[in-house]
């Protein structure tokens, strides 16, 4: 805890000041354009891969970066996704897995959570991508792990198209949806290519769209260089 309040203080006394005019402009309101949905993982910082500012990122975090499929009932993963769509209007949606994802190995490996029933239920979402790599591979092993991590970002793509506020902002072209997969020890993101099923390099995506980057470029330093 006392790292975390040296924390706080070097925040006030060094940090704010130098980003006061950003701040002021955030007091009274926001307008991010990505809703940023990842891992509970203290290994990710969102706005540190992305070097977004304050106010960029609209951000939902929980185990294994799930989006459950739409119910008509209030959850607060749901409730999020509704008011950043519908209310702030974000123009993407990015859901974000991660190498090393403990809710991922919890999913290859139920047993082990017999302890843990509320983590275990959870995972529940994620039973169409094991058993998807399952029937791949005939069965599932520890070196499908980068795999399954991939197929639940898509899976949880697939969950976010049943929520109502997301399959009518689809539908007009206003908001789109990117799967990525960040890697802790190489500091680097692989995007998913819907049009052609495969994993790409940011590097690869960035390149070949130049349109992408420019919006990129447009979006996410809007307060990068305060
Ligand atoms: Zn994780």
């Amino acid at each position: 805890m006392r790292k975390l309040l040296a924390g706080v203080y070097k925040f006030k006394t060094e940090i704010f000041p130098e980003r006061q005019e950003l701040f002021t402009e955030l007091s009274s309101a926001q307008n991010p354009r990505i809703l940023f949905i990842t891992c509970s993982d203290s290994r990710i910082d969102p706005n540190l891969v992305t070097q977004a500012a304050p106010g960029d990122l609209f951000i939902i975090r929980n185990a294994g970066n799930i989006v459950p499929p739409h119910e008509r009932h209030a959850g607060g993963t749901t409730a999020a996704i509704e008011y950043a769509v519908s209310a702030l209007r974000v123009k993407h949606v990015v859901v974000c897995g991660h190498t090393d994802c403990g809710a991922i190995k919890g999913a290859m490996a139920p047993e082990d959570l017999a302890e843990l029933p509320h983590t275990s239920d959870w995972l529940g979402h994620t039973l169409a991508a094991v058993a998807t790599v399952r029937a791949r591979h005939g069965g599932i092993r520890g070196e499908h792990l980068s795999e399954l991590t991939e197929e639940n970002v898509v899976l949880q793509l697939r969950h976010l198209m049943t929520h109502p506020a997301v399959a009518a902002a689809i539908a007009s072209d206003a908001l789109e949806l990117h799967g990525w997969i960040y890697d802790i020890g190489h500091g680097d993101i692989r995007c998913y290519d819907e049009r052609e099923r495969r994993w790409r390099s940011v590097e690869d995506v960035y390149r070949e769209q130049p349109e992408l980057a420019a919006e990129i470029a447009a979006n996410l330093p809007e307060h990068g260089d305060h």
